[in-house]
Parts: C-alpha cells; structure tokens; sequence
C-alpha cells in the first residue's frame, strides 16, 4: 500500500480529472467534457475549475477539496453550482500568497488555460 502523505500535484490531477469527467450540467443533464474544463485558481488542495455547457451553455463552476486519508484512496469533495459572490467566499477561506498566484498563471500559461494539457502534464 502507498504510503500516506500529502497528495503530490499528479495525484491531484488525476482526481480533478477524475471528477470533472463525472459531471453533467445541472441545467439540461448533458455531460461535459473535461477537455473544455478550465483552471480558474488553486489552492494548495483546492481547485476551482469552469466550463460551459455545449448543449445549452449554461457556465458552471466548480470547486475541488482534495484530501488523502492514511486508510483510503485519495478523497475529493466536489462542489458546483457556486455563484461569483459563493466562490469568492471560498477563496477566502485560505490565504492567498503571491507566490499561490504566480503558480497558478505559470500552469495557465504553460497549458494554455485548457485542463486537459494541465492535466497531462
Ligand atoms: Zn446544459
């Protein structure tokens, strides 16, 4: 068994992947593809994520609360439908440093904001 320990950045991925592939829009019930899921922000285990609907383009939004627990596979929270005004709330749960930010707009810009490249990397 794998040791326990903090989730490295290509376990986070593969869970966000994971996850994403799952969802289906709440507005019309069409699966999304996790090709068209961007990177907003992330937070050392959390991850904010959106897309659009292709069928009816509805925006969504999701958050991801990743956490690994000794005795199980690596757990994620998913939580989707937030305004801006609830994802802002969420982004003040932890600290942001500059250097939180930077990371991020260097994943961006190294996969061109598509998570699929990010994720695959
Ligand atoms: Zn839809």
């Amino acid at each position: 068994m794998k040791a326990a320990g903090p989730l490295s950045e290509g376990d986070k991925r593969r869970l966000v992947l994971r996850l994403v592939a799952r969802l289906r829009c709440a507005k019309c019930e069409h699966p999304y593809d996790p090709h068209d899921f961007t990177l907003v922000h992330s937070w050392q285990d959390m991850w904010v994520l959106s897309t659009r609907c292709r069928h009816c383009n509805e925006p969504c939004h999701v958050v991801i609360f990743m956490r690994l627990d000794a005795e199980l596979e690596p757990q994620a929270e998913l939580v989707t439908d937030l305004t801006p005004e609830e994802l802002r709330d969420e982004s003040q749960r932890r600290p942001i440093t500059l250097d939180d930010v930077l990371d991020v707009h260097i994943l961006l810009e190294q996969a061109d904001g598509n998570l699929e490249r990010l994720l695959a990397g």
